[in-house]
């Protein structure tokens, strides 16, 4: 797929690992811009629930690529549409939570979902708040801001565990169990770019990582755009 020359210039990165407040504040920046925002996580979950309600086997590279290949994913206005079906109820279910990370870390499933990923923000005029894993090491390499957010894991376990229905403890091992399949997979690791500002959420409000974001956003002259 060949990318327009604006779309890395404007796009805005956040990674991190699960928990640390990357959808609110990402949502909250590119409402204040009135920007569109990208939660690439939903392209896996969606993916993984294709793969999931076909029954296939998960490890199966070239089985799941051939059914995420089939299917239309959108992003639209927060909710994950498949075939045009709102799936963002499904996508957040435990079953899918724990096995998205397998999915993720198949090569050819990447290639597939960072195309698509590519294609909307390109759609949207690069004008995008684009948030996952890989956004400022892989998708969007060359973006003119990179963030990284991060937070300790007990205060990231308490978060999660308020969207969940599983145990502290359960969520606890689960964020620590993804953590550590994203980050030592092969292609295109949970890692923080070399360029990427840190931002350690686990002590200030959303507010505050919002502002801290806009602020970094007035400085290099996007949203203005
Ligand atoms: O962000 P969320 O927790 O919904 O992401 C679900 C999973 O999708 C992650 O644990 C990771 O395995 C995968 N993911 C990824 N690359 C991204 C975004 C998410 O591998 N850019």
């Amino acid at each position: 797929m060949t990318r327009g020359p604006t779309v890395d210039r404007l796009v805005i990165a956040v990674d991190g690992p699960g928990g640390v407040g990357k959808t609110t504040a990402c949502r909250a920046v590119a409402e204040t811009l009135g920007w569109s925002h990208l939660d690439t996580g939903s392209f896996y979950r969606a993916a993984t629930v294709v793969a999931m309600l076909q029954r296939l086997d998960l490890a199966n590279e070239a089985e799941v690529m051939r059914a995420v290949a089939a299917v239309e994913l959108d992003y639209r206005a927060g909710r994950m549409l498949v075939e045009g079906i709102d799936m963002s109820g499904a996508i957040r279910s435990e079953a899918v939570t724990s096995q998205v990370s397998g999915v993720s870390a198949l090569a050819g499933v990447r290639t597939l979902l960072v195309a698509r990923q590519r294609s909307w923000v390109e759609s949207r005029g690069g004008r995008a708040v684009v948030e996952g894993r890989d956004i400022g090491t892989a998708v969007f390499p060359s973006a003119p801001l990179k963030v990284y957010l991060t937070a300790h894991p007990a205060v990231r376990a308490v978060r999660r565990a308020g969207e969940a229905s599983a145990g502290l403890e359960a969520v606890r091992e689960g964020l620590a169990r993804r953590d550590h399949q994203d980050s030592t997979r092969l292609v295109s690791p949970l890692a923080r770019a070399t360029d990427a500002i840190e931002i350690d959420t686990s002590h200030i409000s959303v507010a505050d990582v919002v502002n801290k974001v806009l602020d970094m956003c007035t400085e290099r002259g996007l949203g203005t755009a």
